[in-house]
């Protein structure tokens, strides 16, 4: 059998340190079988698909390690309020989007920032006149909180606080008036659940475009976030109708009052597979986000707040995790305070010796020395979003920056540390709460700012453009333990090939660097006109 596809004359980076650079690269049924010309010469025969490569570089794809597609899928059909200043424009904006959807219709809207509530918290009465008469629903940039109007509260028959079981919030006045601010997700839910679906056509349609404007930026794969065992349905769906064009490592949500019911069924929904997708994934939150004072500090902030984890008892958390640790799941928690991070190190500590290197550390968006020393001893991964960083300021006048003290501010996202360090660092969007862009995330990993940012953030080290290309990639394979992100005989043919360098080519041109190629699985599934 000769190879189906072969790529030549390209700056092949292999990622696999027995031989770093080649010249060309063959595959067949989804699996590299030849690297260097020599060899994919004879591999190939006059029934192989030959491209040219010539000028280009080639790298193994790209994997998101933190992404939520099928919300962001959903999420971004809404008004994209992303960049919205103050609340003149809010209202404004609003006012547009309600004209569109008509007056009875659900307005729903995403990327709203915490820096339009600085100098005045979010209440529905002051959008009074733009936000109804019908529903409006909107979800802050962060995913962390959402903001709805009178009518939809109603629709919810929300009236007042509400006990969760975790530290989820509906944000009441002093009198008790909900305000129409909803912090996390168990009280989220409370309105997104009556949100009229959209119909199954709708919704796969949506899948499929993010997938293929995904790989149209060299993503082959991602770690998906949130999901249950549903989400595998949808991804078995996908796949047999061969719209998957992405491999997927599907993570399923645990909440603190998810049940041993709901547990088990996890565990069972784990050892499902597809060619391109595995469930073996759990994924937890044990704080909320440090903008809106629901992270888990080991001091409190400048207002108070950050001083308690989502979990009420974090020992539950820790409970949880052993016992899908125990029953095959690798663990992803998300842990934004150095409180956080460090319960989670200690609750990942305490499992048995086998569960080593397998379990993460999503986001850890301020660390101390103390926690960043033991990522690598203890072999747990960070999983870390430096395109974040595009929202914190310089001159420290942003939500994040404000709550937090000057050291703590400086040692905001220490992926430099943690690489240097020797632990293994993941890198990923959280897409819809970033663009999935990975081109964003290696300027930022390089950086330490978004393209807009007047200076780095932190005064700690960037990544290197090896070690940034690494997190997106052989890094990403290694945390879920897989063979593959590296481009060798055997190993999955997953790869993108770039206009120029994506190491050697300086930030700025990164951000604008043609995509030329993506294959998954030995299939093209993405190819730019040139
Ligand atoms: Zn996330």
């Amino acid at each position: 059998m000769a190879a189906d596809l072969a790529v030549l004359g390209a700056r092949v980076r292999t990622l696999d340190p027995a031989r770093p650079f080649a010249d060309a690269i063959a595959c067949q049924d989804g699996v590299v079988v030849a690297i260097g010309a020599e060899d994919v010469r004879r591999a190939s025969d006059a029934t192989t698909t030959v491209l040219d490569g010539t000028a280009a570089t080639l790298t193994p794809g790209f994997v998101d390690g933190h992404q939520h597609l099928f919300q962001g899928a959903e999420i971004t059909r809404g008004v994209d309020l992303a960049g919205v200043a103050d609340f003149g424009e809010l209202r404004a904006r609003l006012a547009a989007a309600r004209a569109q959807v008509g007056p009875e219709a659900w307005l729903l809207g995403h990327g709203v920032e915490y820096e339009l509530f600085q100098g005045a918290p979010f209440d529905h009465e002051r959008l009074a006149g733009v936000d109804g008469p019908g529903p409006m629903l909107l979800w802050a940039f962060d995913l962390h909180s959402c903001f709805a109007n009178a009518a939809a509260l109603r629709a919810a028959g929300v009236d007042g606080p509400r006990e969760f079981g975790d530290a989820a919030r509906i944000v009441c006045t002093a009198d008790g008036r909900p305000t129409g601010e909803l912090r996390e997700w168990s009280a989220m839910n409370v309105v997104i659940d009556v949100v009229p679906a959209p119909s199954s056509e709708e919704r796969r349609a949506w899948h499929v475009e993010a997938l293929r404007a995904q790989n149209a930026v060299g993503l082959t794969a991602q770690h998906l976030m949130d999901g249950s065992p549903a989400t595998a349905d949808l991804l078995a769906a996908l796949e047999a109708d061969g719209d998957l064009t992405q491999r997927v490592w599907l993570h399923q949500y645990v909440y603190a009052h998810t049940g041993d019911d709901e547990l088990d069924a996890m565990v069972a929904t784990a050892s499902r597979t597809g060619r391109l997708w595995r469930a073996d994934g759990a994924k937890f939150m044990l704080d909320g986000v440090i903008d809106t004072g629901t992270a888990w500090m080991e001091q409190p902030d400048a207002f108070g707040d950050n001083t308690e984890p989502l979990w009420p008892d974090p020992e539950t958390y820790s409970r949880r995790v052993a016992q899908l640790s125990a029953g095959g799941l690798r663990v992803a928690t998300h842990a934004i305070g150095d409180r956080a991070v460090r319960h989670v190190l200690d609750t990942y500590a305490a499992l048995p010796g086998g569960s080593r290197g397998r379990h993460r550390i999503e986001h850890i968006e301020t660390a101390p020395d103390g926690i960043v020393a033991r990522f690598a001893p203890e072999a747990v991964t960070a999983s870390m979003q430096p395109v974040a960083m595009q929202w914190v300021q310089p001159d420290r006048s942003d939500p994040w920056s404000a709550r937090l003290t000057p050291e703590q501010c400086d040692h905001g996202w220490r992926v430099g540390d943690l690489a240097a360090g020797g632990a293994l660092v993941v890198l990923g969007s959280d897409w819809p709460v970033a663009h999935f862009d990975p081109r964003l995330g290696l300027y930022a990993a390089r950086l330490r700012r978004g393209p807009e940012g007047a200076a780095p953030i932190g005064t700690t080290r960037p990544l290197t453009a090896e070690q940034a290309l690494a997190g997106y990639t052989r890094n990403a394979w290694r945390a879920v333990g897989a063979a593959g992100g590296v481009l060798r005989p055997g190993w999955p043919a997953d790869f993108v090939l770039w206009a120029d360098d994506p190491v050697d080519c300086s930030p700025d041109a990164l951000l604008g660097l043609p995509v030329l190629l993506t294959v998954v699985d030995g299939k093209i599934v993405h190819r730019a006109d040139r």
